[in-house]
């Protein structure tokens, strides 16, 4: 008889493990408090992302999960936009960088190249041209919508993996045996995997005050949709993203075009923010984003940091129609120190998250080495 494992959690984390435990042969059950997943896997730019890991072992991990994402693609008809990515240079800074990057990366798995101003346009008319110098394109990055991806995927796992989903079901405790609380009843499995994304302190708050956990906010920005005719092309990225992913920290010429950033604008620093762009199918632009910490989190958005980044946006995008129709912020929980964080706080229980701004990009990839160890 299979084995049963417990995913608590409808987030793509969640359903990541879901996948990879299914195809192993486990009797998987999911719970989801919501009716639909409405954490920060609805709330994203819908980008997966490689290029922004480190190389090795993330890079690697967001590799397995591209295939993955393309997997689920072929298997549904979902659309998954292969649309890359470029990062744009607006400054001599940005484009030294962006330069040294092309040179080293290759040898370490990347697969990228440097484009002219003119380059830049031919793959999208969303740079705007006033001062571009030129851009790192990347083939290897996706775009999903991030709205449709969860649901579409929850619908796949019960129709194509004889996955279990109960919506609307909060997972109270989870205690020795394992068992999973659920409305005062005890539900005995042989595994759980808990994957409550930024609540991951609440079902065991011991092992996670001191795990090195960190939530972040970040605000988000759309438009409406763009004329029919009008693509985005890849996702853009500014050159004010170069200090955000750790990927550029291989370049050497990376603390100084941060320090001049923090010198001329502070206040970019002060909320954390750089600017990014992605075109879901439907044709609206999705934007951000800030970056707020812990302790600094409350539930009011600031009116101050949609204005930066609008100003900052429209320095680097040009959008036909740049009219926000919608304003939203999303929260993760992010592991400092690595692409996620997976603890055991019990015999046959393990917690899955932190998986920060990358959890689109990496959690399918992490599924699979989790389930992989696993029998
Ligand atoms: C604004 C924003 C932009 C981002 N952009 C990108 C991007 O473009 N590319 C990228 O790779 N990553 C991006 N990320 C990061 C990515 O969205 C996250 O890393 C990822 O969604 C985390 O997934 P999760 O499943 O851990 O969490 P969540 O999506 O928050 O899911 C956790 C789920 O667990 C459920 N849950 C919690 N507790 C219980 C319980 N006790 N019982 C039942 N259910 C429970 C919650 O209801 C929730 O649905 C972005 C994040 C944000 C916020």
């Amino acid at each position: 008889m299979s084995q049963t494992v417990a995913v608590v959690g409808g987030g793509i984390v969640g359903l990541a493990h879901a996948w990879s435990a299914a195809q192993r042969g486990w009797k998987v059950t999911l719970f989801e408090r919501h009716q639909r997943a409405q954490g920060a896997t609805v709330r994203n730019f819908g980008m997966v992302w490689p290029i922004g890991q480190p190389p090795g072992q993330p890079l690697e991990v967001a590799r397995v999960s591209r295939s993955r994402w393309l997997e689920f693609a072929k298997a549904t008809g979902f659309p998954v936009q292969q649309c890359g990515s470029i990062h744009l240079a607006h400054r001599p800074d940005e484009w030294e960088v962006i330069q040294q990057f092309a040179e080293l990366a290759p040898g370490l798995g990347y697969e990228c190249s440097l484009l002219n101003a003119g380059e830049v346009h031919d793959y999208s008319s969303g740079a705007n041209p006033q001062g571009l110098l030129g851009g790192l394109f990347s083939p290897m990055e996706l775009g999903v919508d991030p709205r449709q991806a969860a649901a579409a995927l929850a619908n796949w796992l019960v129709e194509a993996h004889g996955v279990r989903i109960c919506p609307g079901v909060e997972v109270g405790a989870v205690t020795p045996g394992p068992w999973v609380m659920v409305a005062g009843e005890k539900l005995a499995f042989d595994r759980v995997v808990v994957c409550a994304g930024s609540d991951f302190a609440a079902l065991f708050p011991n092992d996670f005050a001191n795990s090195g956990l960190i939530n972040c906010k970040l605000q988000m920005l759309g438009t409406g949709p763009q004329p029919a005719s009008w693509k985005l092309g890849p996702h853009l990225a500014s050159g004010l993203t170069l200090r955000h992913y750790s990927n550029f920290q291989i370049c050497p010429g990376l603390p100084a075009l941060a320090g001049r950033i923090a010198a001329e604008t502070p206040e970019l620093d002060r909320w954390g923010i750089h600017v990014m762009a992605s075109q879901p199918v439907d044709g609206r632009i999705i934007l951000g984003d800030s970056h707020e910490y812990g302790e600094e989190i409350t539930p009011f958005d600031q009116a101050v940091i949609d204005e930066l980044m609008v100003r900052e946006l429209h320095k680097v995008f040009h959008l036909p129609n740049w009219t926000i129709t919608e304003r939203w912020h999303g929260i993760y929980a992010k592991n400092p120190a690595g692409y996620t964080l997976r603890v055991d706080p019990l015999p046959g229980v393990s917690v899955s998250t932190g998986t920060g701004g990358s959890g689109m990009t990496m959690s399918f990839g992490i599924a699979e080495e989790f389930w992989s160890t696993r029998s």
